[in-house]
């Protein structure tokens, strides 16, 4: 496997708070990473710094060898990068379909085998075909974060960050989305996913990094991670 995005001494301070304090961290092509931490650990910052919502203080942003740090948001979306918010970005006015069409005129990869190229696959992916027509306002919680996932998807990206995307689920809507997003790797999507969810990350990732106080503490198959003596200590303050 090789590094589709690396993350070099990244650093972020905010005023007097360093958010995140020299990160170096790889997410390999084809996995699925998780990010974990306890609140104020600096998790979201690295997505914003990676995705161009906040400049670095420091260090570098590769993707795919590239170095993209300081690009605009636009020009990190473009080149491949997707990502969901905990809060689903759809048009709360157009109905799912219309929402899912707009989000397909903004592709990144022409590839053949992508099978998400229309708005209909999109929609049989997530399982909303049949709320096609509804105005995205009115969708209960987990299908407007499916309908966030297909937003995604629509642009064809290369990398998916996912921010807690299993925050408000109910164990039936996240088996829904754990089983969908175990696809991304098959079809050239690598994953990065934050969440403090921990029965969530052994579902969906074989390798974990831990951030603690904006430094990362450990980075390895996910049930070593989870049996680290120093993770303890964070989770459990034991
Ligand atoms: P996490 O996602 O792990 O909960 P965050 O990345 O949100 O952690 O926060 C890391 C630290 O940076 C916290 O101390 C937080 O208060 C601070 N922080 C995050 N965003 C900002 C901001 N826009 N302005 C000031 N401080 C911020």
């Amino acid at each position: 496997m090789s590094a589709i995005l690396e993350i070099r001494g990244l650093r972020k301070q905010f005023g007097g708070v360093t958010a995140l304090s020299g990160v170096d961290l790889a997410i390999e092509e084809g996995e699925i990473l998780g990010v974990v931490g306890p609140n104020g650990s600096g998790k979201t910052t690295l997505f914003n710094v990676v995705t161009g919502v906040h400049k670095a203080t420091a260090g570098r942003v590769l993707w795919r060898g590239r170095d993209i740090t300081g690009l605009a948001a636009h020009e990190i979306s473009r080149a491949g990068i997707g990502y969901t918010f905990q809060q689903a970005m759809a048009f709360p006015g157009l109905s799912v379909m219309e929402n899912v069409r707009i989000a397909c005129e903004h592709v990144r990869r022409t590839d053949g085998s992508y099978p998400w190229t229309t708005p209909q696959a999109l929609l049989d992916f997530v399982g909303l075909s049949a709320l096609s027509g509804d105005e995205a306002r009115i969708l209960p919680f987990g299908n407007l974060r499916l309908l966030g996932i297909a937003l995604a998807l629509a642009t064809r990206p290369s990398l998916i960050l996912l921010d807690e995307p299993a925050a408000g689920l109910n164990d039936r809507e996240t088996a829904t989305l754990v089983g969908l997003v175990r696809q991304f790797p098959g079809h050239g999507i690598s994953v990065c996913v934050i969440d403090h969810d921990m029965k969530l990350m052994q579902m969906l990732c074989k390798r974990l990094a831990v951030l603690d106080f904006g430094s990362k503490i450990a980075d390895g198959p996910t049930q070593e991670v989870l049996n680290d003596p120093k993770v303890l200590e964070v989770y459990l303050g034991a």
